[in-house]
């Protein structure tokens, strides 16, 4: 009944944005329905609970992210489900920084499931939802003035810090970040600006495949769609693991 009265800026199958009252700032809230990843509507029952964990690891993320100075849309958590954050400009796709082979790119480049890539990858996919598998290349974004040149070098530049920060926090949790997805929109300051480009929507076990170093268990939304009657228990593990959340209290 909390949501009556607000006005809804939009909603998807994961989250719904509300309008403010700061000028500028949505309320995010994090629903417990899933779906399989390119399926246009939720398949999976709701897993409750999920989105207070991946509210929170989002937030925990990205405010580390901006404490090491990369910015991003997160203002501040108001309760367990929701936070603020700046109203963005989506930008029509998902960037996806790769270290270790899974995924899409195993039958795309013929490389076995797990082996470590020479070097990060950074590849763009389409984000509509029938064509989110589609890869983008640097031509389709430029082509189609999605972004500027020095706009895209901007985004492969932070998308690497961003893999080399998040890389760095999930193995002192003895995870593996085997990959992850990102979506960036364009902030507007003033009426006559092109608007910076900073990180949104959300970085959780959903966009992130999350292997452990020893065992290689899954921590992410792969285990979710294979086992989801296991996955309330999967992601409250993740976030125990990462001290974020005492689902006890
Ligand atoms: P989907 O829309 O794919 O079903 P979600 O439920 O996760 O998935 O909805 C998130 C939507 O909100 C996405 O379209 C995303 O681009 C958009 N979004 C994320 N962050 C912001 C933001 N800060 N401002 C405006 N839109 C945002």
């Amino acid at each position: 009944m909390h949501n009556v009265g607000r006005r809804k800026f939009h909603e998807g199958r994961a989250k719904v944005f509300f309008e403010s009252f700061d000028m500028g700032l949505l309320v995010q809230h994090f629903k417990d329905d899933s779906h399989v990843q390119d399926e246009p509507i939720n398949t999976i029952d709701p897993i409750s609970g999920k989105g207070i964990i991946n509210n929170r690891i989002s937030a925990f993320l990205m405010h580390h992210l901006e404490l090491l100075g990369v910015k991003t849309h997160f203002v501040k958590s108001i309760n367990m489900r929701e936070q603020l954050v700046r109203k963005l400009d989506m930008l029509p796709m998902q960037i996806v920084a790769r270290n270790i082979a899974a995924g899409d790119i195993v039958n795309r480049i013929g490389i076995k499931e797990g082996e470590l890539l020479p070097q990060p990858l950074i590849e763009f996919y389409h984000k509509k939802n029938e064509i989110s598998n589609h890869l983008l290349t640097e031509d389709h974004m430029l082509i189609f003035e999605w972004l500027s040149p020095w706009e895209l070098d901007e985004i492969k530049r932070t998308t690497g810090r961003i893999n080399d920060i998040l890389s760095g926090i999930f193995v002192a949790f003895g995870i593996r970040l085997v990959d992850f997805g990102l979506e960036y929109g364009r902030e507007y300051i003033d009426s006559d600006d092109v608007g910076k480009l900073i990180v949104g929507d959300e970085i959780t076990p959903d966009t992130c495949r999350l292997w452990d170093i020893k065992t290689n268990e899954r921590f992410d939304r792969e285990t979710m769609e294979l086992f989801p009657k296991e996955a309330k228990e999967i992601y409250k593990k993740l976030a125990n693991r990462m001290g974020i959340l005492d689902l006890s209290v």
